[in-house]
């Protein structure tokens, strides 16, 4: 398999009012020439998209939504739409993070319709999978995963596997500092892209696969040495301008 640019998301889950993502901004996009070799998206709380992709307008970072909702419009008293979202000048959402799967009643029924409904409007869907503590000590986190790409991705159009991004995140290692090994997360990855090539053949190739999980400068490289793992969706790591780009630097670096 041909290895990519890096994709390296930035996810800032409910942190930064509007003054402190500007902030970053100003920051980050005085470092962005350096970061050339990587593709980046932040996806950052709803409140903020606009403002952020007006200052990252013209420039290689995408900005992106963590969530949407599985309908255009309607009565949905305090939903986003994916229209609303690429009206804001998003190109990418978030889709079943495991934080609105275990906190916020997302599930595989919900995360396969937006998944569906952000491909038809237009945005870059990342789709995110992983597996419990408990499911992995039962020697069932392949099982697991299967079932969730299989559920959010199963009946697209192979064509259209391309615009997806799954990024495989274990749920034990997510903002604990406990990252999966390089040979873990790869082994999983690659259940994922097998999975795709079981329902979209060759397509499967060209379907961005990321690993999430206390992803930080410092192991990025060696995350990205593996098969299958095309980049990263990063929490904690991502809300410092200069933390975020040094992890950059290295992820485009080892590539
Ligand atoms: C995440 O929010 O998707 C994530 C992987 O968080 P962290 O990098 O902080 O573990």
């Amino acid at each position: 398999m041909v290895k990519r640019r890096p994709f390296i998301a930035g996810n800032w889950k409910m942190n930064k009012v509007t003054g402190e993502a500007l902030a970053f901004a100003r920051e980050f996009k005085a470092l962005a020439p350096e970061l050339q070799g990587a593709d980046i998206a932040i996806c950052a709380p709803f409140t903020c998209l606009a403002a952020l992709a007006e200052i990252f307008r013209d420039t290689p970072v995408a900005v992106g939504a963590q969530n949407m909702f599985y309908e255009r419009s309607g009565a949905y008293t305090g939903e986003i739409s994916p229209d609303m979202i690429v009206d804001a000048g998003c190109s990418a959402v978030i889709i079943g993070h495991s934080e609105r799967r275990e906190i916020l009643g997302e599930t595989d029924e919900t995360v396969r319709r937006k998944t569906r409904l952000a491909l038809e409007t237009g945005l870059r869907p990342i789709v995110c999978v992983g597996e419990t503590l408990a499911v992995r000590e039962a020697g069932r986190a392949a099982p697991h995963v299967r079932a969730q790409v299989e559920k959010a991705l199963a009946g697209l159009d192979p064509a259209a596997m391309s615009r997806v991004t799954v990024a495989y995140e274990p749920i034990w290692a997510i903002g604990t500092g406990r990252v999966a090994t390089a040979a873990d997360a790869q082994e999983i990855c690659a259940v994922v892209r097998g999975t795709i090539a079981g329902f979209a053949g060759a397509a499967a190739g060209e379907t961005y696969i990321l690993y999430g999980g206390s992803v930080k400068a410092d192991n990025i490289a060696e995350l990205l040495g593996t098969g299958d793992i095309d980049g990263a969706l990063v929490g904690g790591a991502s809300l410092k301008a200069a933390e975020f780009a040094e992890l950059i630097r290295r992820a485009a670096g080892a590539a």
